[in-house]
């Protein structure tokens, strides 16, 4: 647990995950403190890494903000430059929405009639019920529905919603030459029930590759790269995007 920010800041820890840390700002707000920590096959393989945390609370800022000038709905307020991102607090969703625009990782496993990277025009879009001992499991759309996490027409919205999001994405990415193969969402509701956009979107959260084929997300780490080369990936992809960040940010 960092007490520091609990006394700098004087704020109330909610809870800790792999990633990030949770503070109560106020009823609310939250603040996601991004630690530089890495994990890879549910916390199987895991290093301390001096930033990652700042470099993922700035490229999230950074989506966060084209996407809200986008008119998509997020959780996020404000970023303090570091670490640190204020944002609603929502009631979450156990779900994450993967939204696949090539073949890749766990599809091919499961459908091995496609072939990598095969373009999904139009792309899948899939549930996956968060749970960590259970490896996050594929829920069928009726799945989510039956068990009472989402009304019918909350999950064609949250559908709709994750598709507009990739496509914005996508376009900031191939912009750049990359190619954005698949992203990672999750939802919660706010406080008139309204559903947002939340969590981070980061090279952890999302696969994007060069004209090369060399990843410049998680993928480098979890095929055995060290977390030196890790972090050299990510700051190749912020200086592709025009995020600025200097060697003395890293460890703020
Ligand atoms: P995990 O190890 O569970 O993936 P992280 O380290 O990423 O967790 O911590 C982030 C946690 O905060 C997740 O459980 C995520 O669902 C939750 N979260 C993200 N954004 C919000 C928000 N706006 N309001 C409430 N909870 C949130």
């Amino acid at each position: 647990m960092n007490d520091t920010t609990e006394m700098k800041l004087g704020l109330k820890i909610l809870r800790e995950g792999k990633s990030k840390r949770i503070y109560v700002k106020d009823e609310h707000t939250l603040v996601l403190e991004f630690k530089d920590f890495v994990t890879a096959f549910d916390g199987a393989r895991k290093d301390n890494v001096v930033g990652k945390g700042v470099i993922n609370a700035r490229i999230s800022a950074y989506l966060f903000r084209k996407l809200e000038e986008s008119g998509i709905k997020t959780h996020f307020i404000e970023y303090d430059g570091c670490r640190r991102l204020l944002v609603k607090r929502l009631e979450m969703i156990p779900l994450e929405v993967i939204v696949r625009n090539y073949a890749y990782g766990s599809l091919l496993k499961r459908m091995p009639l496609f072939r990598s990277l095969d373009k999904l025009e139009p792309p899948i879009v899939e549930f996956h019920y968060k749970d960590d001992a259970l490896h996050d499991p594929l829920v069928l759309r009726e799945d989510v529905v039956r068990a009472g996490l989402l009304a019918e027409g909350e999950v064609e919205e949250v559908i709709e919603t994750s598709l507009r999001i990739n496509e914005v994405l996508s376009k900031i990415f191939e912009s750049k030459g990359l190619k954005f193969i698949d992203v990672k969402f999750e939802f919660g509701k706010d406080k008139d029930g309204e559903l947002v956009l939340a969590d981070e979107i980061t090279s952890d959260s999302f696969r994007v590759i060069d004209s090369e084929g060399r990843h410049l997300d998680k993928e480098v780490y979890r095929r055995g790269g060290s977390p030196q080369e890790l972090i050299s990936r990510y700051m190749e992809l912020l200086d592709k995007l025009g995020i600025e960040v200097c060697e003395d940010d890293l460890r703020c």
